[in-house]
């Protein structure tokens, strides 16, 4: 298999002298197996090159772009790709929705008169859009496996199997916790991960032969910029090693960052991995750059059950907002009806647990400190219930110790969010939840 860079930026193009060596235009990777068979992740503008590239090829070409989410730097490429116009070529479009509208409607508005001048409709190609969530497909003769990540928008990152090979793709991801492992132990494994959400992203990467991740800021800028939905270049090289990955290739670069800079923080990421005692290959992904993987032919698994049955996003969902701060209350309530759900109040434990039994919400956001009975009393009372046992509640709190949130998720907690919390996050959390309620 073959991985070549056609852009590596994140947020948007960054043309200039500066930016020379490792590129500016925003993300969009190719995969080519053995066998021919091509994958492009993201469509960023570096999907322009790409498609150029692609022309020198015959029709009729059979293309499928994987969009792990709709933010432009990943999708301002679509609209100037040329193998769209060709009659012939067939391009199936696989992205999440992180809104109640359809991902044609999406892309369709994006190329909507007032933004651009030809209209997806006018495009002569076949383009398929696919609207995914949690899930296992296959392409030919790649396994595709989809898992939701941690941005300000629902957010897909695709692990990709072909023969024994195996690359994992996750851009656009916070980390979960301000730190990966507990502090209080020694030589911590995947069990002493803080974070639910952390140690399913590390199971996500297990074993890969290439990991492609977030590394847009370093750790000490992240302090400041936690809510962006970025993740810092340690916890990538981190997850990483945790996941005894074989080689990480950073992406997402910051605009700011120039070609110096990149090249320092390659150097970090190498240094940090040998200090963590692995053989990590760590580089900092540049435009044109390629990997190439060895790739033995193996019988492809039939795909499992898809892990999260429904993409339907649950238009009229019932949520239950659990706070004793009144304007707490109202601001969460505020951000929620945005997504056109129905938001039920609680100011107290009891009043909560009341709530749940008469109204029965689709989920529980649950404060933690409360007067009387506070929000773990009522997660194990929930919990406790044969009837709402696997309900999703997600905590969210002012509390950020780590003994908090591993508490919590002893408890049988689905999700853990630390306040101050931006509306994006928020709703892009929720959302995820309510896609896959079984998923805890
Ligand atoms: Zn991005
Ligand atoms: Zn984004």
């Amino acid at each position: 298999m073959r991985v070549k860079f056609w852009g590596t930026r994140g947020s948007i193009p960054t043309p200039g002298r500066h930016t020379l060596r490792y590129g500016g235009n925003t993300i969009c990777v190719e995969l080519r197996t053995d066998a021919g068979q091509r994958l492009i992740l993201d469509g960023g503008t570096g999907l322009r090159g790409l498609g150029r590239a692609l022309l020198q090829e015959t029709c009729p070409l059979d293309f499928h772009i994987l969009i792990s989410h709709t933010h432009w730097d990943h999708t301002q490429g679509i609209a100037f790709f040329a193998p769209m116009t060709c009659p012939e070529n067939r391009i199936t479009i696989y992205a999440t929705s992180g809104t109640d509208r359809h991902i044609e409607e999406i892309f369709a508005q994006q190329m909507d008169y007032a933004n651009f001048p030809v209209s997806l409709e006018e495009r002569h190609g076949q383009v398929v859009f696919r609207e995914i969530g949690e899930e296992e497909f296959i392409i030919g003769n790649i396994r595709v496996q989809s898992c939701f990540v941690n941005h300000t928008i629902l957010t897909l990152g695709y692990r990709i199997h072909c023969g024994n090979v195996c690359v994992v793709y996750v851009t656009d991801h916070e980390p979960f916790a301000p730190s990966l492992y507990r502090s209080d132990v020694t030589d911590p494994g995947l069990d002493d991960i803080v974070h639910a959400g952390d140690r399913k992203h590390v199971e996500f990467l297990t074993g890969a032969d290439l990991v492609i991740h977030d590394a847009q800021f370093t750790a000490e800028e992240l302090v400041n910029r936690r809510g962006w939905g970025h993740s810092s270049l340690e916890y990538a090289v981190e997850v990483c090693v945790a996941a005894r990955a074989k080689q990480l290739a950073l992406i997402h670069h910051d605009p700011d960052r120039s070609d110096e800079e990149l090249d320092h923080l390659e150097a970090a990421g190498q240094a940090y991995a040998r200090q963590l005692g692995s053989d990590l290959r760590v580089s900092a992904a540049a435009e044109g750059m390629e990997i190439k993987l060895n790739e033995t032919v193996e019988e492809l698994a039939t795909p499992g059950t898809a892990q999260a049955a429904s993409v339907e996003a649950r238009h009229h969902a019932r949520i239950l907002v659990v706070d004793d701060e009144p304007a707490m209350v109202q601001y969460l309530t505020t951000v929620l009806t945005r997504d056109g759900y129905e938001v039920l109040q609680a100011m107290s434990g009891y009043e909560a647990l009341a709530v749940v039994r008469e109204q029965s919400p689709d989920l529980v956001l649950l404060d933690v400190m409360m007067p009387e009975m506070d929000g773990f009393q009522v997660l194990q009372e929930l919990r406790a219930s044969e009837e709402f046992r696997d309900l999703p509640v997600i905590i969210l709190t002012a509390l950020t110790a780590e003994q908090d949130i591993v508490r919590s998720f002893e408890e049988g907690v689905t999700d853990y969010i630390d306040k101050p919390v931006t509306p994006a996050v928020l709703r892009a959390r929720v959302r995820r939840w309510l896609l896959s309620r079984d998923n805890r």
